[in-house]
Formats: structure tokens, C-alpha cells, sequence
């Protein structure tokens, strides 16, 4: 008989996971606490808007390497059609000084020259300096061969793996440092790991998959179905169940108890060792990352679908405030609308979508009783100061917002359980680059993990990979040939 696996998690390397424990020959179930497949990677309806979380850009996305076949493995990357816009996002201050991030460098050149002239060996170097990070391909297994093909890019890596205002400090214009420092902050982050994604978007290499985040997950969930596996929506696992130092299953909160000879978790890091195994899997060395490692912040995203086409509008606009401005019970230096007007199958003919996400402090919101009444008010008060930023840039747009919806860092916990609502998993920070945590704990046998919580940078090439990694890692210990193509 197949020795049987159980899943915690149908996101995107849940799903992974099963696939490729079905493919070596497991008996496979994935428990999954919410109706749908996906996790993060998400989107919901609402009046014919559809309102999608996740994706921007899907790294890899470009046949020939080894993270697009692994895509064709599970089923993710077949019939998408794929788009790049012609640039990332336009920065904008309250003076009105504008900043454009063409995706092509002969473009993006002229426009930091057009700012700054002054700072014309800077400029050089940083369009030349995208052109390197191009040729990055997001290794699989990480061979031999992908890290002789890094070389020519540590040089550049190491220029880069600092923040944002590390960066700026070199450009002599203001108006250039304070545009393009804004154009590069993302939440913090090691500048390198915001030009890879900016860059390989550039190469082609990162495209916008048409109709969103929600139908990547649906392709992955049918190929797993497809290969013989089986998911259990509504099915909540609040302890993982363990015998002599092995996993033997799960028990779900409504207390059923399932057995299994392993377990993979791939859902949220921190409930997986900390609660479900209760600590009693962890050593200082994982104690220290959860401690030191910085997690993605949670954030109250904003969707509104307006009654008008917005083929008009800026793609992406960062707009820098003259003077915080507190959204959220946090106080926002910036605001970026999204707006999703390159994917028609979103939205109603003749209308549009626009999104923000803005970081917010978790304890704030958590300190709200949840769907109580100044949990009500303190959403409506951050769509509304959203709403005015808006009309305040596009006045044109007044009138036509039709539909709105709101998701704080408790939608997060609720429809994700991710660690204090965190959207991504950890940040890439200049002292945690590229970092793989751990997919086994000390002393647990039979019992994997997996997900966004197992890499910095979070992210559904990471998570898919990661997916992969715990099957073959259950491969090894059961002594099973894993199965996989690649
Ligand atoms: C706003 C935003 C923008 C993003 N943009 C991009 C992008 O452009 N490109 C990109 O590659 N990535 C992007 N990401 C990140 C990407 O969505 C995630 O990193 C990835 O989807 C994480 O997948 P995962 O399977 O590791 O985790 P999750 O998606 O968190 O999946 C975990 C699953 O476990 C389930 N679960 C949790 N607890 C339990 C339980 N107790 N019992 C049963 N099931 C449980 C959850 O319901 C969930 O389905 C973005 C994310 C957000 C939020």
C-alpha cells in the first residue's frame, strides 16, 4: 500500500506538495481551513469586480529555464497569456516633479537624465547595472552551474543589498533622490531583491499572467486532482499529532482526528511549530529567526471598482506625501494605486479596478474587537481617507466609484492564518538575503514543511519550489525514488 501524506494548506505549495507526492506515488490529501484553493494567492468577486490580491508579476515566466519547467510540471504556466506593460510604476511628489520606471533602460536612462544630469555616472551605472541583474534566472536545485552563472553578478548583488536610502545617497539632484527613493522602497527590502523583480519584469521574465492570481491556483489544483490526489476545503488543523518523535497526523478543530505516515505542513510558519507542534520541535537556531528575521508587515488593502474605463490613468502611481498622513492607525509617507486596467477580464466592459495596499501596524488592529463597531468605523475611515488621496490625484473619477471593499491584517489572519497577518512571508533585509530556512525540525521524524515561511522573499516561485524540495525530502527519509521530471 502508498504510504499516506497529509497536506496542511491548499496555497501554492500545498498544492505543489501534492502534486508532487502524488507524482512519486503517495497517497495524498491536502486539509485546506478555507472553501478555495490559493491562499495569498487570491482574488474575490464582488458585483462583477474582480478584486485580485496577488499578482503582479510571475518571476520566471519566460520558457527555457529550470523554474518554467518546473511551472509546466504543475500544470501552472499552460495557455497563460502573459503580459508586460511598457513601465513598473510612475513617482510622483505633491510638487508635482514625475518620475517614470520604464522597463526599457534607453527609456528609463533618458527619463533620470531628463531629472538630473548632475548625476549622469550614477544613472550609467544603475541602467547598466539592471542590465546585469536581467540575466539572473531563479535556480531550482541550486547546481554548480547556476552559481557560476551568478559570478558575473555578486559584484552587482553586493552594490545593491542595502536599502533604498543606502542607494539614494548617492544621486546629487533632490528631486531625483527623493523620486527614485520612493520608486525603490519597498517595505525596507534589500534594494537588489526590488531591481530583480523591476529587472526581470524588463527581460521579459517576469510577466503579468491575464486574468490574475486565482486561476493559477485553480490550474494547480486540477492537475493535482487530475494525478489521483484529494482536498478537504473547511478543514482546519489546530494540532499536528506526534508519537515516539514522528508525526502521525493532525486533528482538525471541529476534533477529528486524521492519521497519516507523514505530515507536511505548508501553511503559516509560526502556528506550525510554535502551536500546533507546541514548541516542542525547535531549537535556539529556529527560536533566533522567528525572533530576528523580519516578517512582511500586514496591510489593509483597498479595492475599488469604478463605473468608468480607466485606460487613462497611470498604470501604477506612487504618490509621496508632502506630510504623513495616518491611514490605519499607521502613519503613510506613500500611497500607490494599482490600477488593473491591462486585464479586461477583471472588470465589466467600460469599467475599471483600482487597488492599494498600505503596511499597517498588526497590534493596532488586532487591540479592535473583530467586527465589532470600531472595527467597522476604523475600515471605513481608512477606504474613505483612501477614496480622497484618490479623487484628490484624479478628479475625473469622482462619482464613478461603484464598489469598494476593505481587507485588514484580520482578513489576513482569518482567510490565510498568517503570522500577524504578514502578506508575504519574510522580507528580504540586507542581513537575510535569499535565506532558506529549515525544512525539517530537530528531533521530528516523518513531519516536512514547506511554503513562504521556508525562504525569504516569500513569493509563488519560492513557495512552489519549496513544495518540490519537502516531497524529495519525504523521498529520502522513506528511502522512495521521488518522482518528479527535473
Ligand atoms: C498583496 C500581495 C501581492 C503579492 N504579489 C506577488 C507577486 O506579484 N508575485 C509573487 O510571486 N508573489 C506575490 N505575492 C506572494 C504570494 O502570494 C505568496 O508568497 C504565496 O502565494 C504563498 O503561498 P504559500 O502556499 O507559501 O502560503 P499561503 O498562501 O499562506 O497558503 C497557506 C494555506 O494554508 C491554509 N491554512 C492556514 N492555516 C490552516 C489551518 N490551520 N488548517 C488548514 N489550512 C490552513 C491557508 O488557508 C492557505 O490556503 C503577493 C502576496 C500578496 C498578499
Amino acid at each position: 500500500m502508498a504510504p499516506s501524506v497529509l497536506i496542511i494548506g491548499g496555497g501554492m505549495s500545498g498544492l505543489s506538495a501534492g502534486i508532487f507526492s502524488r507524482m512519486s506515488g503517495f497517497d495524498t490529501k491536502i486539509l485546506e481551513m478555507h472553501s478555495i484553493p490559493g491562499g495569498l494567492c487570491t482574488a474575490w468577486n464582488r458585483k462583477g469586480y474582480t478584486f485580485d490580491l496577488c499578482i503582479h508579476w510571475l518571476t520566471s515566466s519566460r520558457p527555457g529555464s529550470a523554474m518554467y519547467r518546473l511551472y509546466e510540471e504543475v500544470g501552472l504556466i499552460q495557455g497563460l497569456e502573459l503580459v508586460t506593460p511598457e513601465y513598473w510604476k510612475k513617482v510622483k511628489e505633491e510638487q508635482g516633479n514625475e518620475l517614470t520606471m520604464y522597463y526599457e533602460l534607453d527609456k528609463l536612462k533618458s527619463e533620470l537624465l531628463r531629472l538630473s544630469r548632475e548625476d549622469s555616472t550614477f544613472i550609467s551605472g544603475f541602467c547598466n547595472d539592471i542590465k546585469k541583474i536581467r540575466k539572473m534566472q531563479v535556480p531550482v536545485d541550486l547546481t554548480l552551474l547556476d552559481k557560476i552563472k551568478f559570478i558575473p553578478i555578486i559584484s552587482v548583488l553586493k552594490k545593491y543589498q542595502v536599502d533604498n536610502l543606502s542607494v539614494v545617497s548617492q544621486v546629487q539632484n533632490p528631486v531625483l533622490r527623493k523620486l527614485l527613493s520612493a520608486g525603490l522602497d519597498w517595505e525596507g527590502q534589500s534594494v537588489f531583491f526590488t531591481l530583480m523583480g523591476f529587472a526581470l519584469q524588463g527581460a521579459g521574465n517576469a510577466g503579468y499572467p491575464i486574468g490574475g492570481s486565482l486561476p493559477l491556483a485553480k490550474s494547480m489544483e486540477k492537475r493535482f486532482l487530475e494525478l489521483g490526489g484529494s482536498i478537504q476545503y473547511k478543514s482546519k488543523v489546530e494540532s499536528i499529532t506526534t508519537d515516539n518523535n514522528r508525526a502521525t497526523g493532525v486533528r482538525l478543530s471541529d476534533g477529528t482526528l486524521l492519521s497519516a505516515d507523514c505530515v507536511i505542513s505548508c501553511a503559516d510558519g509560526h502556528s506550525t511549530i510554535f502551536d500546533w507542534l507546541r514548541g516542542e520541535y525547535c531549537d535556539d537556531t529556529i527560536k533566533g529567526y522567528y525572533k530576528n528575521l523580519k516578517p512582511f508587515p500586514p496591510i489593509i488593502f483597498v479595492s475599488l471598482g469604478l463605473n468608468r474605463s480607466l485606460a487613462d490613468i497611470p498604470k501604477n502611481l506612487t504618490v509621496i506625501f508632502n506630510n504623513p498622513v495616518m491611514i490605519g492607525g499607521t502613519e503613510q509617507k506613500t500611497i500607490t494605486f494599482r490600477n488593473h486596467s491591462n486585464d479586461p477580464t477583471l472588470y465589466p466592459e467600460g469599467k475599471g479596478i483600482i487597488t492599494t495596499w498600505l503596511p499597517v501596524n498588526y497590534e493596532w488592529w488586532d487591540q479592535l474587537d473583530y467586527q465589532g463597531e470600531l472595527y467597522k468605523v476604523e475600515k471605513e475611515k481608512a477606504l474613505q481617507q483612501v477614496i480622497n488621496l484618490l479623487l484628490n490625484e484624479f478628479p475625473d473619477l469622482s462619482g464613478t466609484i461603484e464598489v469598494t471593499d476593505v481587507a485588514t491584517p484580520m482578513t489576513f489572519v482569518r482567510y490565510t492564518g498568517n503570522w500577524k497577518g504578514s502578506y508575504e512571508g519574510w522580507l528580504v533585509t540586507p542581513g537575510s538575503f535569499f535565506f532558506e530556512l529549515p525544512l525539517k525540525l530537530p528531533g521530528l521524524t516523518r513531519f516536512y514543511m514547506a511554503g513562504q515561511w521556508t525562504t525569504t522573499g516569500g513569493g509563488i516561485p519560492g513557495s512552489i519550489k519549496s513544495g518540490r524540495s519537502a516531497v524529495k525530502s519525504m523521498c529520502k527519509e522513506l528511502n522512495q525514488p521521488f518522482k518528479g521530471k527535473n
